[in-house]
């Protein structure tokens, strides 16, 4: 698959054009940004860990049913994905309260909720990616009624399948967001990134964060975070 000129460059990737229209190249970078933007940095090796571990994820949800962007991996940092448009929603599911939902509704972080949650932000940087619900977004026109129902849908269906992968290697998933895409035919498929960037993961027993909060918080150890999710995942010991 040929890589060709650049389309995009968001801040934790960069999207390729190739031979085929339906196909985009994804190349993932080592630069982090929290708080919109706010703060910058960068974490060393973290394109090829977060590269590796989507498509590691992505390929499982799919086996099981979830359909995804994914098509194949080009090199430590790069992949080929289906080309969609995507819903300009971020859709947050949480199973312990932390980060923006414990600050919201001013609980401490670590409660863990009967069932699942689920909220969607208005994909926006100018507006700083304000919350809303369904009837919002369908007064917005940012998806129909079906797709908003189906995009939930697979949103549980992933969080039960991520909660399950992560259990295995003794980590908690507290909080996550995906976002999704519509092909050429209008059909819905799960695409963006799942990684330690776009999910909070705790070990089990320690209690230790996983992921960016890492970097958020200045806890320092990040890559190494990073590299430890992959490392249990992949089952390198
Ligand atoms: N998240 C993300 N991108 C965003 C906002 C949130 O990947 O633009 C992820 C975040 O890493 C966490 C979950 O979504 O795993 C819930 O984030 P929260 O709403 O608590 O916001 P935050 O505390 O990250 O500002």
């Amino acid at each position: 698959m040929e890589k060709r000129e650049q389309l995009y460059e968001g801040k934790a990737k960069k999207v390729f054009a190739t031979d085929d229209p339906e196909k985009v190249v994804v190349s993932y970078k080592d630069d982090a940004t929290a708080f919109n933007g706010e703060k910058k940095g960068t974490i060393a090796g973290k394109g090829v860990i977060n590269n590796k571990m989507t498509n590691h994820l992505m390929q499982r949800l799919e086996q099981a049913g979830v359909p995804t962007h994914y098509v194949e991996q080009l090199s430590d940092t790069d992949t080929v994905v289906k080309k969609v448009s995507i819903v300009p929603l971020e859709v947050i599911i949480r199973n312990i309260s932390a980060g923006s939902f414990a600050k919201r509704y001013g609980v401490e972080e670590g409660i863990v909720f009967d069932a699942p949650t689920v909220e969607f932000s208005y994909k926006n940087d100018d507006l700083g990616d304000p919350l809303l619900n369904d009837t919002h977004a369908l007064a917005l026109k940012l998806a129909t009624k079906e797709e908003i129902q189906q995009i939930k849908d697979y949103a549980f269906r992933v969080n039960e399948l991520l909660k399950g992968f992560m259990k295995e290697i003794g980590i908690d998933l507290v909080d996550f967001k995906l976002e999704f895409g519509r092909l050429s035919d209008g059909t819905i498929v799960l695409a963006d990134e799942i990684s330690p960037d776009t999910c909070r993961l705790w070990d089990e027993k320690t209690h230790e964060k996983l992921d960016k909060d890492r970097f958020r918080r200045d806890l320092g150890g990040v890559e190494d975070a990073y590299q430890e999710v992959m490392r249990r995942l992949t089952g390198d010991k």
